[in-house]
């Protein structure tokens, strides 16, 4: 094991997302990939818009997911607790040597006074910082203003003449001057912190090395690493990878297929499909197909981090569900699809006898992606009535009744296989090629394209294939 130590800290504000996941992800396969551990903190600080009750989901879907964290909630590694608000004292004491060195001073500028302000600076074309009007204020004049019941917010100084620089992982050496920067918040005037100067010691604190996160933070970066400084802190390596979007380049979204953890999982994709995709999404893989996360891990590198956006596609996501579920033996798609409600109430296993479970996932597992789809073949294949489409119909009226009369009497020879019973139909009907198959296709299954007849030869039996092959024969009847 190495020290590297890689974290994910999300804000527990709802469920998991894919952005959120391949945050996550990203973190996990640096750990894994550089033998070290993988740590899970929950930043809740901000108790409006956090809510404990996330927890457990978020923590269940890393699970699924198999992204385990070596270090966190359930696994002390000696930094307990993982929980923000549950650390309060010891930011308190951070706070304290911040104030003693005289690096913060409260402020007592209001909002509208700080708007103002902001304003004016940029039209003056400047980039908007804090003008530092609290920042000399002598001991009486904080009395007189914490008097008149103004409750101030705590600024850190930054010094004017100076500069941050530090390699990013992914983007590379990074230049801030600080007067770009100004003094800067770390404690709200309702007394919470500010999400970086937790998220800065509690890093530190925590002995993480290496952070991956979305570039909306790089703007952090630089504060969090004067704050370190001046703590006398740690602060550790960081890389800001490319944000994930849309087709469109705009921030991903439910309007571009993008949906939670949750959903995807009610969906019946499967976690290594999810993984699989991901992994690529703003990292490049020099092999483009399935990898299981351990292998994802190995060949994971930083120099693959990408830096312009990651474009998601849902159709990608349903090309590695594809590939999941080609992977999966019989019995684990079989579990699968009964682990899974696809519509209204109905389950696969209730259309599927015991007895016809093997061939059914074989017949049906090339043309499954989802549950959904499973749950669609089993009552095309074996549901009581045929529903024909109309392509299907138009199959079966060219082909003509006396076509299916032909298949009618083939059937009674007692064909083991469909090849058999085909090449008499065939043979009795003088047809071959697509006007043999489609006809019966269309009959068999209602559609015009589906599973390899073979296969549906065996799951559907002879007493259904004569029902469809009647009522196929009806539709003609019926014109
Ligand atoms: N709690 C922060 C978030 O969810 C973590 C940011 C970081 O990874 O440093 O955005």
């Amino acid at each position: 094991m190495t020290d590297t130590k890689t974290r994910f800290a999300p804000s527990p504000t709802g469920n998991l997302h894919l952005g959120n996941i391949r945050t996550a992800l990203f973190n996990w396969l640096l750990a894994r990939r550089m033998h070290g551990r993988f740590l899970l903190r929950f930043e809740d600080t901000d108790l409006e818009r956090s809510a404990a009750a996330f927890e457990p989901g978020i923590q269940d879907d890393l699970r699924w997911l198999g992204l385990d964290w070596q270090e966190g909630p359930g696994a002390d590694g000696g930094n307990a607790p993982y929980r923000q608000s549950e650390r309060l004292h010891i930011y308190q004491g951070y706070y304290d040597v911040l104030e003693r060195a005289g690096q913060v001073y409260p402020c007592f500028c209001s909002q509208q006074e700080l708007k103002l302000a902001r304003k004016a600076q940029l039209a003056a074309g400047r980039p908007p910082r804090y003008g530092g009007t609290c920042a000399h204020l002598s001991a009486a004049q904080i009395d007189a203003k914490r008097a008149q019941g103004l409750l101030p917010t705590l600024r850190f100084r930054v010094p004017d003449d100076s500069y941050v620089e530090f390699d990013d992982l992914v983007r590379g050496r990074q230049r801030f001057e600080c007067r770009d920067i100004g003094d800067f918040v770390i404690r709200r005037s309702d007394g919470t912190a500010a999400f970086f100067f937790t998220n800065a010691v509690d890093d530190a604190l925590m002995g993480i090395t290496d952070v991956l996160r979305g570039e909306d933070h790089l703007a952090n970066t630089p504060r969090q690493i004067l704050l370190l400084q001046a703590l006398g802190l740690t602060a550790p390596r960081y890389g800001h990878t490319a944000m994930l979007v849309g087709a469109d380049g705009a921030p991903l979204s439910k309007r571009h297929g993008s949906r939670s953890v949750r959903e995807l999982r009610q969906e019946g994709y499967m976690p290594a499909a999810v993984i699989n995709y991901l992994a690529r999404l703003g990292h490049h893989y020099e092999h483009d197909g399935w990898l299981q996360p351990e292998q994802l891990a190995e060949q994971f590198a930083l120099e693959h981090l990408g830096r312009s956006p990651a474009h998601f596609e849902a159709g990608q996501l349903l090309h590695w569900q594809k590939e999941a579920v080609m992977r999966a033996d019989d019995q684990a798609l079989w579990d699968w699809l009964t682990s899974h409600e696809p519509g209204d109430g109905a389950r696969v296993e209730a259309m599927v006898a015991a007895q016809q479970v093997s061939a059914f996932v074989h017949a049906v597992r090339d043309n499954v992606t989802l549950p959904s789809d499973a749950l669609h073949w089993a009552h095309a294949l074996l549901g009581r009535e045929p529903v024909f489409s109309d392509d299907a119909k138009a199959e079966i009226r060219a082909a003509g009744a006396a076509f299916f009369e032909h298949a009618l009497n083939c059937l009674t020879e007692q064909h083991d296989e469909f090849k058999g019973f085909a090449k008499a139909v065939g043979a009795a009907a003088s047809v071959k090629g697509k006007g043999l198959f489609m006809p019966l296709r269309a009959a068999l299954t209602g559609e015009i394209h589906g599973p390899e007849m073979a296969k549906l030869w065996v799951l559907m039996g002879s007493e259904r294939i004569r029902d469809r092959l009647q009522a196929a024969r009806a539709i003609l009847c019926a014109v």
